[in-house]
C-alpha cells in the first residue's frame, strides 16, 4: 500500500497478535517518515479550556472565562504545525477526499472514548459544501453522530476563518442555528471540529448548545 501523503510503499504485515485479537485490523495509511512529521499533543501542561500545553488555563482561555463565565473542554490530538497545515491545505482546500483516512481511526477512537449521548460535527457552510464538496470532519467520523442539530445560517459568508486574522476570527458573527432543540436538552454533548485555532467557533456552537438546555459540553479537534 502507498502512503497517501508521499506514495512511499508501505511494508504493513500484521502481527500475530493482531490477527488474534479479532480487532478490526487499522493497517497505517501513511509511512513512518509522514507519520513522525505529526506531533502529538502530550498530557502534560495542557490548559484545562482549549486542550494545549499552555499551562492550567492560558490566557486566551481566561478571556473566555471572563466573556462568558464558562469555558468548553477541548482536546485535540495532534500540534498544528506546518504538517498540519500543509495536511489541511490539501485535505481541505484542494479536496483530496482520500487524505480523509490518514487520521479516521485516531480521531474516531478519542470521539467514542467520550460516551457522549450526541456526536455533534461542526458544520461546513452552503459555499464550502459547494467548492468543497464534503465536510472534513464528519468524512473523518467513522461511528453515529449528529448533522441535524447545529446548521448554518442561509447566506452566511464566514467561510475563510483560515485567512482571517485573530482579531477578525474573533469577532466573528454566531454562524451557525439551532435546527433541533429538544434533542440536546438535558444531553452530554461532545463537538467536533478539525483545528481549534481562537475557540471562536467552537464557542459558537457550545453556546447554542447551553442555550438549549444541554447537560454538558465538551469539544475535540483534530489539531490545535
Ligand atoms: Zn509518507
Ligand atoms: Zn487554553
Amino acid at each position: 500500500m502507498e502512503c497517501l501523503l508521499c506514495g512511499t510503499i508501505i511494508n504493513w504485515q500484521p502481527t500475530l497478535w493482531d490477527l488474534l485479537c479479532f480487532k478490526k485490523l487499522t493497517p497505517p495509511r501513511v509511512c513512518a517518515r509522514c507519520s513522525q512529521s505529526f506531533t502529538k499533543i502530550g498530557n502534560a501542561d495542557r490548559c484545562r479550556g482549549c486542550g494545549r500545553q499552555r499551562g492550567n488555563l492560558c490566557e486566551d482561555c481566561q478571556r473566555w472565562q471572563q466573556k462568558l463565565g464558562w469555558i468548553i473542554h477541548n482536546q485535540s490530538l495532534f500540534e498544528y504545525n506546518d504538517a498540519m497545515k500543509d495536511y489541511m491545505q490539501r485535505y481541505k482546500f484542494m479536496g483530496d477526499y482520500r487524505l480523509r483516512q490518514v487520521f479516521s481511526h485516531e480521531l474516531t477512537t478519542l470521539v467514542c472514548q467520550q460516551n457522549a449521548d450526541l456526536i455533534i460535527p461542526i458544520p461546513i457552510n452552503q459555499h464550502t459544501w459547494q467548492t468543497r464538496g464534503f465536510n472534513q470532519v464528519t468524512a473523518m467520523l467513522d461511528c453515529r453522530y449528529s448533522v441535524d442539530i447545529i446548521g448554518t445560517k442561509a447566506g452566511n459568508k464566514e467561510v475563510f476563518q483560515s485567512q482571517k486574522g485573530r482579531q477578525q476570527r474573533l469577532r466573528t458573527s454566531q454562524p451557525f442555528v439551532l435546527l433541533n432543540k429538544d434533542e440536546i436538552c438535558q444531553k452530554s454533548i461532545l463537538l467536533v471540529d478539525d483545528v481549534y485555532t481562537t475557540g471562536r467557533t467552537i464557542y459558537h456552537a457550545a453556546t447554542l448548545c447551553y442555550q438549549a438546555g444541554c447537560r454538558s459540553i465538551k469539544s475535540i479537534t483534530l489539531a490545535s
